[in-house]
């Protein structure tokens, strides 16, 4: 009989199955205070989440939020709880190959848990990944690119402070895009703030702003205008209503980006509808997962809407697996702001990531191509390491 198309199983098929499901916090402090206008943060929890499986392959995920609950409904804390609680159980002794089949009994039990979800899929991926020797790119349909673009966030609060930042990236080659967070001063030092970055870069780099929803709509009527004028290609979320989106797209020589609205292909739909956006900030985590980051790039792609691979300041599990997935984009005509291991203090990998020559180079071995350094990990792990098990049947 044959069993590849049967129903998922814990006992019709002789494939591997998941014994066990590890999760841990990982604490490591940020480079410089990162000032957004929903928070500040001075470091970054990780929320790392392992999967073993029956064949002996182990596949590693990341969860990770931007200041805690301040930009979203899951924190890491929630999140490890939530997959001990209620995703463990449900995955142990099921196929650890059908991962999508796998997730949609997940999707039954569990609603909404986006990042969670995503961390979980990409732990999956990973150990499926390494079983069958490709790169998650390859299962997610095969890379288009090598390579990705990554931008620079400027946010140290002070401008002097970012133009010599953003020299000093110029100069070691890391970055030529840069991104100013903005809203939590007024609207007229934030212009100032954004003129006079663009003023001293000049053509010799792209100058771009993130909003986080902080103004109102008539705060963004003008200031995408002022921003215009200023030499600024790009606004970031300048509000919170996809309405509101709508009505400001087109109206000033400004690409309008979508991102907290973006939270997945619902709502990607929803604002491609709309003509809410010129540019989709796809991320894995915002999307509930991988492949549902592909859902909303496949709506973008045929609604004419741009993309650009979003971060939610993920350490090097969480920015590798969305780098894997956007590789395999057809388009990504605004690159990548996959920066997150850069502004962190400490490596937890073995082999460094490559940031070189403006690009992140997308990793070439199974899963996702990167091994965890498990002293480093378990030296930053909140309370020590803890351990899930679930016995399995
Ligand atoms: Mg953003």
């Amino acid at each position: 009989m044959n069993q590849t198309f049967s129903p998922l199983s814990a006992t019709a098929s002789s494939a591997p199955v998941i014994e066990r499901v590890e999760t841990v916090l990982v604490d490591l402090p940020t480079i410089r205070p990162h000032k957004l206008s929903v928070a500040t943060m001075t470091g970054q929890t990780l929320m790392l989440v392992k999967i073993y499986c029956s064949d002996g392959v182990t596949g590693v995920g990341e969860g990770t939020t931007i200041g805690g609950l301040a930009y979203g409904g899951e924190s890491p804390e929630g999140m490890k709880l939530s997959i001990d609680t209620y995703f463990a159980p449900l995955m142990i002794g099921q196929d650890a190959t059908r991962v999508q089949a796998l997730m949609a009994r997940i999707g039954k039990m569990v609603k909404e848990n986006r990042f969670a979800k995503s961390a979980v899929e990409t732990a999956l991926l990973d150990a499926q990944g390494k079983r069958v020797g490709l790169p998650i790119s390859e299962l997610l349909g095969g890379r288009r690119r090598e390579r990705l673009p990554v931008a620079w966030t400027l946010a140290s609060g002070d401008t002097a402070r970012d133009i010599a930042e953003a020299e000093q990236m110029l100069d070691l080659r890391r970055h030529r895009i840069f991104k100013l967070k903005i809203g939590a001063k007024g609207l007229h030092e934030d212009i100032a703030h954004v003129a006079r970055i663009k003023h001293a870069l000049g053509d010799r780099a792209a100058v771009r702003v993130d909003v986080n929803m902080a103004w109102s709509e008539t705060d963004a009527a003008f200031g995408m205008a002022a921003l215009a004028d200023a030499g600024c290609e790009l606004v970031e979320q300048p509000v919170a209503s996809t309405s509101a989106l709508g009505r400001l797209v087109r109206r000033f020589p400004v690409a309008l980006m979508a991102d907290e609205s973006l939270t997945g292909p619902e709502s990607a739909f929803e604002i491609a509808r709309v003509h809410g956006a010129d540019v989709f900030a796809v991320k894995i985590e915002q999307s509930g997962g991988l492949f549902n980051g592909q859902r909303v790039a496949a709506i973008a792609d045929a609604a004419g809407i741009g993309l650009y691979g979003g971060t939610m300041l993920e350490g090097a599990v969480g920015t590798i697996a969305s780098a894997h997935l956007f590789a395999t984009f057809a388009n990504l005509q605004w690159g990548t702001e996959l920066f997150g291991p850069l502004l962190l203090t400490e490596e937890i990998l073995r082999t460094p990531l490559d940031y070189s020559d403006f690009e992140l180079t997308v990793p070439t071995g199974p899963g996702l191509g990167i091994e965890l350094d498990d002293d480093r990990v378990a030296r930053f792990a909140r309370d020590g390491l803890h351990r899930t098990i679930h016995p399995a049947g």
